[in-house]
């Protein structure tokens, strides 16, 4: 069941004793550092992000799949030279990294070397590797409103914030996409994702408004222009 935090489960998890959670990606580098050691490791990637990480590329990209790549290459290099470009020749517009709780990271940023440090100070994640490529046809609110439905679904209903706060943020975005969008309708996007960020019990309900904010952050024009002028 779902508890407030802390104790962490490194303090206090499973029995009430300190325990260790990590993935799979994370366990699978184990035996190679054991056989090469740790100096090999610590020279691929980047000075605070070590090694390479796991991606899944898809989106609108010639060349979609898993890749693995040392962390410190670039999103554009990750699209371009991998992934082979967009395909039929749009122009990109945007990424999304870290899965469904992850944030949308615009073109202008792709040249930005990926580990945890960039990805966060650009509002988005590593998360669970994932890496959607989005063309200039994509609609960022469509795409916001793609993932707070996926946290609707997913949330386990046990705190307010996120059960009803990611249902609010999908009835907003959806009356944006009617074009019907309301003046306060941006505020109280920002205030209903921070009170999501504050009060939510786990990582899911913390990380959910992602997607939101970051749209808003570097595409608030689109959500402007879904906004109905108010009646005099
Ligand atoms: S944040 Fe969401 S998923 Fe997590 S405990 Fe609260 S309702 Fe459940």
């Amino acid at each position: 069941m779902p508890r407030p935090r802390p104790p962490y489960p490194s303090v206090k998890g499973l029995f009430g004793k300190p325990t260790v959670i990590n993935n799979v990606e994370t366990l699978a580098n184990i035996p190679k550092i054991i056989v090469r050691g740790g100096a090999w490791f610590s020279s691929i990637g980047t000075p605070s992000s070590r090694g390479t990480k796991v991606f899944a590329l898809t989106g609108k990209v010639n060349i979609s799949g898993l890749i693995e790549v040392p962390m410190g290459t670039t999103i554009r290099e990750i699209i371009y030279d991998i992934g082979g470009g967009i395909s039929d020749g749009k122009k990109a517009k945007a990424v999304q990294t870290g899965g469904p709780s992850g944030g949308i990271i615009p073109e202008k940023y792709f040249d930005t070397p990926i580990d945890y440090e960039s990805l966060t100070a650009l509002g988005s994640m590593m998360g669970s590797g994932g890496m959607i490529v989005m063309d200039e046809d994509d609609s960022m609110i469509e795409i916001a409103k793609f993932y707070i439905q996926f946290s609707v679904d997913e949330s386990c209903g046990k705190c307010a914030p996120c059960r009803i706060g990611n249902y609010q943020m999908l009835k907003i975005l959806e009356r944006l996409l009617r074009r019907r969008g309301r003046d306060n309708d941006i505020t109280d996007l920002m205030d209903i994702a921070f009170a999501m960020r504050k009060g939510s019990l786990c990582g899911l309900g913390q990380t959910s408004p992602n997607p939101v904010i970051s749209t808003l952050k570097y595409f608030e024009e689109e959500y402007r222009s879904n906004i109905r002028p108010s009646r005099v």
